[in-house]
């Protein structure tokens, strides 16, 4: 008995509908192994980058591994950038822009691709500490787009920088290790919850009540009014050389004390704190870590402030971008520099803004569109537009150059799905691309699915970081 041979009506079918496979049913047997490996590094790395400054530091380190070097040590050595040069700038410490110069002029135009190194968090006020009830408590304000309640009763660690009066920074890491201590949002027990549970979630935990327990000892001295705050000082003292005043000009953040672990029975996922959107800048760093010799000249730019809107000189609207671009422009040129020149690499360039989307929850289908939602899976997700309420606020990526990408994905064999960002007028949100596109950029949102977007543990699927990696390769290489 053979197969049963296809009707025409059903020929037709396969030749027309369109609808994006899972990954895992596409790719190689022996790609397989690779997608597993490759997640290994990455979940390193989200252990390592628990910052956007770890996470600048981490990618220096990485880099320099494979040869980069930065801008200005390398032009100590030489006078001009050519083909194959690899150079990073950092942006005070929270941002970089990585480079493989290209065979061709930087006036042909360069490809980028952008991701955003900022990850929602809880950071200390700048008079943090208070002692009430027995305790000792840091105050903080929460920065960008969290779900407080998701804060609370969990492990949570100390990350950042104190720069004292003398100008000296002090760099602070507290509960990663498993012998550091851990801090704690408390949260009321359900016994004496009945009102709290009747608030909205929105209300049940609020700003202010994001109170970081910090200790519960006193100094032994009874002259001393605030005994608990003091011995907290006297330790930070002790081990820091820090003294209250110093909180004034620190950057401490609170990050959940927890690493990057498998996901389910098969281990097909990563669950950890920042994907978004670490994952893109990961696979954006591991891409041009791997371009050699591009024709256009590969730029790899991890930005700042995305959550908060992008806005301050780390974010994508400052000029660094531009600034250094101009710089590299003329360092790669015998003509003399002038402004039409920078114009004419912003106006023949194209950008993958690398980020994060919402994969389709089965626990909560009623905020997905499922014929234009991504899947875990499925692999890389082209977003053509983002925004809220009838496009506003969106980068909505032209046909041309969505199809230019849907093309270079299809005939590199990278599994690849297009996906928006829930139902019309269920909400809403942003990425870099509009900044970029603003600068006269194409640009197109293109980044991994994940499930609990910006919770302290989230969910992406592997095989969709693997193909992130290979998307960002073979952008570059195009
Ligand atoms: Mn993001
Ligand atoms: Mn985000």
């Amino acid at each position: 008995m053979g197969k049963q041979e296809k009707s025409k009506g059903q020929q037709l079918w396969d030749e027309l509908k369109y609808e994006a496979k899972n990954g895992w049913e596409v790719i190689a047997e022996d790609e397989k192994q690779q997608v597993f490996d490759f997640c290994e590094g990455y979940k390193t790395f989200l252990d390592r980058a628990k910052t956007e400054r770890e996470g600048v530091s981490e990618t220096i380190r990485l880099a320099r591994e494979k040869g980069f070097a930065a801008l200005d040590e390398l032009m100590r050595t030489k006078k001009k950038l050519s083909a194959g040069d690899k150079v990073y700038v950092v942006n005070r410490e929270k941002g970089i822009m990585l480079a493989v110069i290209g065979k061709k002029g930087l006036t042909e135009g360069v490809h980028i691709v952008g991701a955003h190194m900022d990850v929602p968090r809880i950071d200390l006020k700048q008079n943090p500490i208070y002692e009430d009830g027995g305790v000792v408590l840091l105050k903080t304000h929460y920065y960008g787009g969290i779900k407080k309640y998701q804060w609370t009763a969990l492990p949570l660690a100390l990350h950042g920088v104190v720069v004292k009066n003398d100008g000296q920074k002090v760099d602070i890491a507290i509960g990663e290790d498993d012998n550091d201590p851990v801090f704690c949002v408390t949260d009321l027990l359900p016994h004496l919850a009945r009102d709290q549970m009747q608030k909205k979630m929105t209300e049940g935990i609020t700003g202010e009540g994001l109170n970081i327990l910090f200790g519960s000892m006193p100094y032994q001295d009874d002259q001393v009014k605030e005994k608990f705050k003091l011995n907290i000082l006297n330790l930070l003292h002790q081990k820091y050389g820090i003294g209250e005043e110093d909180f004034i000009s620190a950057e401490l953040e609170i990050v959940p004390a927890l690493k990057a672990r498998d996901v389910g029975l098969d281990r097909s996922m990563v669950g950890g704190y920042g994907h978004d959107d670490r994952v893109c800048c990961y696979t954006a760093l591991q891409a041009i870590l791997a371009a050699e010799q591009p024709e256009k000249t590969a730029v790899c730019l991890l930005v700042d402030k995305e959550e908060v809107g992008s806005m301050g000189n780390t974010g994508m609207q400052s000029r660094f971008f531009e600034d250094v671009l101009a710089e590299m422009c003329q360092l790669t040129t015998d003509v003399p520099y002038n402004h039409l020149m920078l114009s004419k690499v912003l106006g023949r360039s194209k950008c993958l803004s690398a980020d994060v989307s919402a994969a389709f929850d089965p626990s909560y289908p009623e905020v997905h569109d499922k014929r234009n939602a991504p899947f875990m899976n499925k692999g890389i997700v082209i977003t053509k537009y983002t925004g809220a309420r009838g496009k506003a606020g969106a980068s909505d990526a032209h046909a041309e150059f969505v199809g230019e990408i849907r093309t270079l994905f299809n005939d590199s064999k990278i599994p690849w799905q297009i996906g928006a960002l829930g139902k019309v007028d269920q909400g809403g949100g942003g990425t870099i691309a509009q900044f970029v596109a603003n600068l006269n950029i194409d640009v197109v949102d293109c980044g991994v699915a994940l499930f609990s977007m910006h919770a302290p543990f989230e969910i992406a699927g592997k095989l969709d970081i693997y193909m992130a990696y290979k998307a960002y390769h073979a952008f570059y290489k195009a």
